[in-house]
Formats: C-alpha cells, structure tokens, sequence
C-alpha cells in the first residue's frame, strides 16, 4: 500500500494502540488503589506491585504479548540455559506450585486448598502479565464510558453437559448460566434497531467488493453456524445480490434447502460412517456435485469451531455443527463412532449458553476473588464486572495463595527419583532474573506441548505424545469505534467475510449486569470484534495450525492494523465509515496456541481411549502432575476445571 493509501487509512493517527503495543506500558487505572506490602527484596522486583500496573486495559499487541513467550521459546530452541544468570534459590517452600493462571491453573488452587486446608500455602506462576490464560479482559473507556470484550474465550458453553465439579465450582462462584441468560443478555436491541447479518464478498475473491445485508437465518455469527432453517425463496433473493454466478447460486440454494439424500438405500449409521471420513469440501463436490466456485462461499465456516477450513473437516462434523446439505439424508439425532469430540457433543445435545462482557475473565476474575480476596473488590458474579483488579495483591509475602505473573517456569524436576519424590523444584525466569523454589507438588496447568522442555526428564513416549498436541492458532481483534451509525445506516450488526482476512466483523453483543451497561444509543462509541483463524487449506490439520501460528508471530502490529482498517473501510464504504476518523483504540489479541488440539477423524488414527496422546501425555511423574483442557484434548472451560480436579486428586493420591 501507498503512503497516501496509509493516511487515507488513518496509519499516522494516534489512538491507543501501538505506543502501548510492546505491552511493557500499563494505562494507568490502578494508581490510587492502595500498595501491597513490599517487605521482601522479590516484591520490589515485581512488575505486577508497580504503581498502576493494570494490563486489562492496555491495548496493542494482547494474547501472547511481547515479553510473555521469549524464554519458552528460547528454552525449546536450547538457547535458554547457555545465556541464563545463575537461579536465585528465594528460599521459599510450598505445598503445591502451579504454572499457569489459566482457568485450569486457578482451579487447581480452588480444588487443592478446598481439599487439603485453607491455610495450604500455593504459589501459580503465569508467563504473561495478566492471569486467566485465555480468558482475557480487554477492558476500554470510550468516551469516559467502561466497554469490555473478551480477547480470548468468550461462552460459558461446552459441546456436552458441565459435569457435577465444573458445575459445582460455577455455582460456587455464584454464576448460573441460565439465569444469567435470561436476565442478563439482551437479543432484542440489534434486532429493534433492524439490524441484521451481512456477508461481505471481497473483490480478491468473488470478483468485486460487495456487502449483502440479510443472509438467510440470520447468517453464523451470533446464533452459532449453520442456520438452515431459512426457505429456498430467502436463499434464491439473497444470493440474487451477490456477485455468485447463477450456476453457484443455484447449487448454493440446493444445498441450503437440502432435500436430496445423497446415499440412497444406506442406513443413517452407515451414511455417519462415510460422512466421517470425508471432508465436507468433498462432500459438496464430489456426493453433492457442486460446482467448485460454491467453496468459497462455505470455506471458513468451520474456522471458528476448529481453526481450519471445510477441507480439514469431516462432513459429519460439519453435519453435527448444523452446517446445511443434510437435511434430506434422515440422519438420526445423536453421535456416531469416529467423530470429534466437539460434534459428537453437538450431536448429542450440548450445554446451556452465557457470556459475560469480558467473557470467561469474568469466571477468571472470580476465582482469584476466591482464592486472594483482598485483591478483588466485591462479592458477586455481577459486580466482578466492574471490579478493579489490585494486582499488588496478588503476590504477598505470608499470603497462603500467591499469583505471580510475568513469570516463565522453565524447570520442575523432582528432587529425588521420582517414585520416591517428595519435593519438587521449580525454576522460572522473571525478565533476565531466574529464580527457584521448592513444593511438596506441582500441577503443570500450561500449554501441554511446553511440558517437554520443563521436564526433561520424563519418558520419551510421554514427551512424544505431549508434543503431538498441537494447539490452535487464533486471533481476536477488538477495536473502539467512535459511533456505529453506519452500522445502522447499513443494516447490520455481524458481517461473514468468506474471502477478507479477518473472517468475521460483529458489533459487540449486548449484555447488561450488575452497573455495567452495554451501548444502546448508535451515537455512543462502541467495540467491534474481529476474528481470523490463521491456517493452509490443503494440508492435514495439524500442519495447518504450525503454519498458522508462523504466520501469527511473524505478522508485526502494524500489519494487523492495516488491514483492520482497510477492511472496516471497504465493507462499510456505504454506511459512510471513515477509518482514519472513526477508530478510536485498537488491540489484537493473539494466539499461536490457542484452543486445546482436538483429534480429527480425518488426519488421526482412531486410538483406544489409553493409547490417546493426551492421555499419554498428561501421565503423572513423581510429584508433578499435569492439568489443562489440552490433556482432556478439548479446548472448554468446563474440561479445563474436569482437568484440574484431575490433576489434584492424582497428586493427593485420591
Ligand atoms: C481465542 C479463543 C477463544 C476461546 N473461546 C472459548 C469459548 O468461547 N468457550 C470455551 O469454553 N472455551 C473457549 N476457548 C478455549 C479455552 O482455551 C479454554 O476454555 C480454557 O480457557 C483453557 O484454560 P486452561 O487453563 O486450560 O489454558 P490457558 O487458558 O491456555 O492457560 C494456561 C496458561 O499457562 C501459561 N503458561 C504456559 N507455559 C507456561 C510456563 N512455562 N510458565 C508459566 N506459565 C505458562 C499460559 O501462558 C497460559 O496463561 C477459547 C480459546 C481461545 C484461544
């Protein structure tokens, strides 16, 4: 792009945003908060017991911040050990250490305190500068107004029911999804203001640029996709708009209206079982004889639910997720062997659905509520909304739970063999400085494929079935528009870009709980969320997402603004969106390991339940045992809190 395109763009305006992207600087939020005691020499050092040190609201690079991921990265290089400074023993002992403060890591300190004794002194130390892993607050003040988005995991939801524990820790911390549904959430106001969904179709791709206001049920973004409840006659004017030839809108409003059953004479459990090994991309072309130029239209429906495109998916998956073309079939409700984990869920019903306006930082925030109380102010799962976090708190000399964060594990070994273990040693650096301490056991709650590097020690099997984990790379954009009247001029409230580079735009979706209220009025600033799943049509999944995740943190801030503006620009063209006036803050939230590796019947075997890598990989060794949605290999809240309790229980011998 030319200079003149840039400032046309609005690349030299100054909005919050890149003089923060180094996420080394917090927007001050905190400052009149009172200090946390500093009488220990570590205390000084700490970021996090700085004046003002509030990283919600810093915007920027977010997710896996600069500063949060160098000295894993190092250390899976074997780079790390060679330049490290020599451990600092700080002479501290704990009955349990825990590494990551994700939704996993935070429940494992709930279950083990509850379990052992209230006074059971923890320490959790989290690499980035915030905990709640990927239940991430961005937290914005448009025009003085408090506006939140999640940066990471947004629903309260899971493919099957909550169990009892996860239910039980939910209830425990005072949130009742289905309550909170329907007391909280509002569906009607887009709806009242007649906005609706869009598809916008690129000129790169469909030819020219167009926006499509309308699609048929509603589109895929607020509802969950693929809504085929939608008649032919919808379909036909619809796609009439779009720049689609007559021959792919055709084929296009067949496989919506999905009347035809493509395996005539076969039984429903015969039709799931070759459904399973073929993708839905071959199932539109070659059961469904489509012309090729319907894939684009379909391609990243799946992104969302499993970071690849139709080409990486199994057909039934797609099935199971309400993906259109199979209505005609006389499917019968219900899972089938073979298929993931997530669409055997859906296929059997699922679970109910919340989401707070941060997210599940919300259910992040209440556990560090439960487990340090002085740092987080207030006593409900309403009023942790508007809660502001004393990150000084979180790391106290004497507290029996300690949060520490700007902190890499890159060492847990136990003391002795670990069959008679009963200590373990952890070693984590803190920018340049590393430091040691001891526990009676530690619950490894990161990223299962870092495990390797922490643990060198373990069994080659194991480390080779950790390492086969590969997560999900993902990227949430949330950006702070002045006001949304061009939403309302156009019509819309979520536009589906099949062909752009981030694939989804929506207006945030309203929820209004305890004083926190959501933008009613279209001349009031808003936040507009962004999504892209970075990956290489083609190949197996697995290799997609290492592919994805390169492209992620090879791509500099800049890029990703650039062509936020550029995109906001073109599909709002007509609703009079001006990008270099309009933007007020932008944040990127990525994540090159994102959702927990879900096996996929296309790509892997189909193991016995105990030869699973995660299954493998989350075995116990000595003292240390291992936790994250990435061992129950599932990427939901629910299993993460399933994991934790797992990880305790094993450690506690139970
Ligand atoms: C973009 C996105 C959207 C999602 N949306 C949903 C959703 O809507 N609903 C849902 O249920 N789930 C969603 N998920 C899945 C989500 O991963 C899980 O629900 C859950 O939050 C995972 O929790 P966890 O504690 O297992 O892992 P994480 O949240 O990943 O926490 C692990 C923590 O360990 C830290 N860590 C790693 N290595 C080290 C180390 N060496 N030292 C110290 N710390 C370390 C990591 O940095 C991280 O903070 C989403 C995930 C992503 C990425």
């Amino acid at each position: 792009m030319s200079d003149s395109d840039d400032r046309r763009l609005g690349m030299d305006r100054v909005i919050t945003r890149r003089d923060f992207m180094n996420g080394a600087a917090m927007v001050i939020g905190a400052s009149l908060l009172p200090r946390a005691p500093e009488s220990d020499s570590f205390n000084r050092q700490k970021p996090q017991n700085k004046s003002g040190y509030y990283p919600p609201t810093s915007t920027g690079m977010r997710g896996s911040h600069p500063g949060s991921f160098e000295a894993a990265h190092s250390l899976r290089d074997g780079t790390f050990w060679s330049s490290a400074a020599e451990p600092v023993n700080t002479g501290e002992v704990y009955d349990l250490v825990i590494v990551g403060a994700g939704i996993s890591g935070l429940s494992a300190a709930y279950f083990f305190r509850e379990r052992i004794a209230k006074s059971a002194r923890v320490l959790i130390v989290e690499n980035h500068d915030d905990f709640g892993g990927h239940a991430k607050r961005n937290e914005f003040h448009l025009g003085g107004k408090l506006q939140l988005l999640n940066g990471g995991t947004l629903l309260i939801d899971s493919p099957t029911t909550y169990s009892p524990v996860a239910d039980g820790l939910l209830k425990k911390l005072g949130i009742n999804p289905p309550r909170f549904e329907q007391k909280f959430a509002d569906h009607t106001l887009y709806r009242s203001l007649g906005l609706r969904s869009a598809v916008f179709f690129d000129k790169d791709t469909f030819g020219e640029d167009r926006l499509v206001v309308g699609t048929p049920g509603g589109g895929w973004s607020e509802e969950g996709p693929g809504q085929t409840k939608t008649s032919e006659s919808h379909w036909r004017e619809f796609l009439k708009r779009t720049p689609l030839s007559p021959q792919v809108q055709h084929d296009i409003v067949r496989i919506q209206a999905g009347k035809v059953d493509y395996m005539p004479g076969l039984s429903s459990m015969e039709k799931k079982a070759r459904l399973c090994k073929m993708s839905y991309r071959d199932f539109l072309l070659n059961v469904a004889k489509t012309d090729p130029g319907v894939i684009p239209f379909y391609q990243r429906r799946t992104e969302g639910e499993w970071g690849v495109g139709i080409d990486a998916e199994p057909a039934l998956d797609c099935w199971a997720l309400g993906l259109p073309g199979f209505q005609g079939m006389g499917l019968k409700p219900g899972s089938a062997p073979h298929m993931s984990y997530s669409a055997a869920g859906y296929a059997n019903g699922s679970s109910y659905r919340f989401h707070f306006p941060d997210g599940n930082a919300s259910i992040a925030r209440l556990l560090v509520r439960e487990l340090i109380t002085d740092a987080v102010p207030g006593h409900t799962a309403e009023d942790i909304v508007t809660a502001q976090v004393d990150y000084g708190h979180l790391d106290v000399e004497g507290a029996p739970i300690r949060l520490r964060l700007n902190s890499t594990v890159v060492r847990v070994q136990n003391i002795s063999p670990p069959a008679s273990a009963k200590e373990v040693e952890i070693t984590y650096a803190t920018g340049k400085q590393v430091f040691r301490v001891r526990a009676k056991g530690c619950v490894l709650a990161c990223w299962n494929m870092v495990i390797p590097y922490l643990c060198p020690d373990l069994p080659e099997s194991q480390k080779e079935a950790l390492h086969y984990l590969v997560k999900v790379p993902l990227i949430y954009a949330s950006v702070g528009i002045r006001n949304w009247t061009c939403f309302q001029k156009l019509g819309i409230q979520s536009v589906s870009s099949p062909g752009s580079y981030w694939s989804d735009v929506s207006l945030n979706w309203p929820v209004n709980i305890g004083d926190y209220r959501s933008p009613t009025s279209t001349d009031e600033p808003i936040l507009l969320h962004l999504s892209r799943a970075p990956n290489k049509p083609g190949l197996p999944a697995r290799e997609q997402h290492k592919i994805g995740r390169y492209e992620i943190l090879s791509t500099s801030f800049e890029a990703f603004e650039r062509t936020i503006r550029d995109q906001l620009a073109r599909t709002l063209k007509d609703g009079g969106f001006d990008p270099a006036h309009d933007i007020e803050a932008i944040t990127v939230n990525r994540w090159p390991h994102g959702y927990g590796y879900e096996y996929n019947p296309l790509f892997d075997p189909d193991w016995p339940e105990d030869q699973r890598p995660n299954v493998i990989g989350r075995k116990q060794f000595g003292r240390i045992t291992i936790a994250n949605t990435d061992s129950a290999a599932t990427a939901y809240t629910d299993t993460a809190i399933d994991q934790a309790y797992r990880a305790v229980s094993e450690l506690m011998g139970i």
